[in-house]
């Protein structure tokens, strides 16, 4: 079973070695920690846990359970219409543990939860609380579905003391209605990343789009462009990779150069940073986007 969203469509890792990731590995078998990173095998698990050049770690932790109540299909999670409640201490213990254990950016994202009135924005909200309040300067991201349009449950996120807001439209608008469950949607995704930008001042928003799913380049300029009308900051683009043969095929593997291409495209329309290739996730090394990002 693969956790999660964009990180479950991954490849085999390769042995990932290095003092930081050493370390951080030590300290969550301690804490019986799950990361996203582990869990999904992740490729990139060397450099984000390492922290590449800049030395800022990067992991990625799932809240609210491992069963989501939607159905996309390009993703490998379990799904299920009436999921587990989620663990009213989890907020708490999750931040405890993360502050206990060397990591320098987090990353919390969760399955969608329908079944929850807020769609779970408080729990997340009380998930950056706890850890703001353990340990000030962490650097804290949550990449989070899309609350069913909800602008006061984003609301209710926005004002909980994250750092960066992240939201993945996942693909161009024509492909939405094949490659996503339809209670998403592209103009929906859209207005949660724009009412994230202008509702709390100076907040960093994120999205994050898969190639090779038939897209064309005139498509994907449009999607681009349609990020960068709301201001939208972080741009990841990486390849799709079929989790399992029930899931969509791969349309195109596209070529390392032309991930260059778009990420030097994307800057040049006005994204603060793009991070683009073929194993580049949602959450790939996102402390240093982060601090590259606010230096520019
Ligand atoms: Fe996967 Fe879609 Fe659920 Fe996200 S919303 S966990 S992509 S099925
Ligand atoms: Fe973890 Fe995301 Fe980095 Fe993969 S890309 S190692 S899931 S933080």
């Amino acid at each position: 079973e693969r956790p999660k969203c964009e990180e479950g469509r991954l490849v085999k890792a390769e042995s990932p070695q290095g003092d930081k990731y050493e370390e951080v590995k030590e300290s969550l078998s301690r804490l019986n920690l799950k990361t996203v990173c582990e869990e999904a095998q992740c490729p990139n698990i060397g450099e984000c846990w390492n922290g590449g050049g800049d030395g800022i770690s990067t992991a990625t932790i799932m809240l609210l359970g491992d069963t989501c109540t939607r159905g996309c299909r390009f993703c490998a999670v379990k799904t299920s219409r009436t999921p587990p409640p989620p663990d009213p201490m989890e907020p708490l213990n999750t931040a405890n543990a993360i502050v206990s254990w060397g990591v320098d950016y987090i990353v919390l994202t969760s399955v969608d939860r329908d079944d929850l009135p807020d769609g779970g924005s408080r729990h997340f909200a009380l998930t950056v609380q706890a850890l703001k309040t353990l340990k000030p300067d962490i650097m804290v991201e949550c990449l989070t579905s899309d609350f069913r349009g909800d602008l006061t449950a984003v609301d209710t996120l926005l004002y909980s003391g994250l750092d960066v807001f992240a939201h993945n439209i996942e693909t161009v608008k024509r492909l939405q209605r094949i490659v996503r469950d339809p209670r998403a949607g592209y103009e929906q995704s859209l207005s949660v990343l724009k009412h994230a930008k202008e509702s709390k001042k100076g907040m960093i928003t994120k999205t994050s789009i898969m190639l090779g799913l038939g897209e064309s380049d005139d498509e994907l300029k449009q999607a681009m462009a349609d990020l960068r009308a709301i201001d939208v900051d972080i741009l990841t683009l990486g390849q799709y990779l079929q989790p399992t043969p029930l899931h969509l095929t791969v349309k195109e593997y596209v070529a390392p150069e032309k991930f260059v291409f778009w990420k030097e495209y994307g800057e040049s329309i006005g994204f603060r940073y793009v991070a683009s290739g073929p194993l580049v996730r949602s959450s790939y090394r996102a402390g240093e986007l982060f601090v590259k990002t606010m230096v520019r």
